[in-house]
């Protein structure tokens, strides 16, 4: 069975571009229900931890300074068949490829600087729902 929730996040370029209540509106327009949601900053390790599977990849120092950059909305989205759609929603990795009037396509910049991030599987979901928030912050 799939899952009902998902994880994103609202990357640097895109905050600090002032898009977070468009952004926002688009995802609850398009059916998420926020379970939980917090402004925050990492810290280069902390973005080093959550991207660690990317950890032998050639865009990791990249990666892990631009998310450190600045400050990020994380939320969990609840809707049926949450990750798969939600990835559908913000589109391809490359906003250059991103199709017509998705998040990536609309807000994103770059590969690097793509405004949102979305969840990968159900079990990523949850690894990332749990990185940033607590129990009691989710119910
Ligand atoms: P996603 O699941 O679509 O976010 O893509 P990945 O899990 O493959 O990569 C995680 C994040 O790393 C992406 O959202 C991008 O911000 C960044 N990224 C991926 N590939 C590249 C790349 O080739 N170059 C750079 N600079 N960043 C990348």
């Amino acid at each position: 069975m799939t899952g009902t929730i998902t994880f994103t996040m609202i990357k640097p370029s895109a905050f600090s571009a002032g898009y977070t209540g468009n952004i926002l509106a688009k995802i609850e327009a398009a059916g998420y229900k926020i379970k939980a949601m917090k402004k925050i900053s990492l810290s280069k390790e902390q973005a080093g931890h959550f991207y660690e599977m990317h950890k032998e990849r050639p865009f990791y120092e990249e990666l892990t300074n631009f998310m450190s950059s600045g400050p990020i909305v994380a939320a969990i989205l609840e809707k049926e068949n949450a990750v798969e759609s939600f990835r559908k929603f913000i589109g391809a990795t490359d906003p250059a490829k991103a199709d017509e009037g998705t998040i990536r396509k609309l807000y994103g910049k770059n590969l690097s600087e793509n405004a949102v991030h979305g969840s990968d599987s159900d079990e990523s979901a949850q690894r990332e729902a749990g990185f940033f928030f607590s129990f009691l912050e989710m119910v």
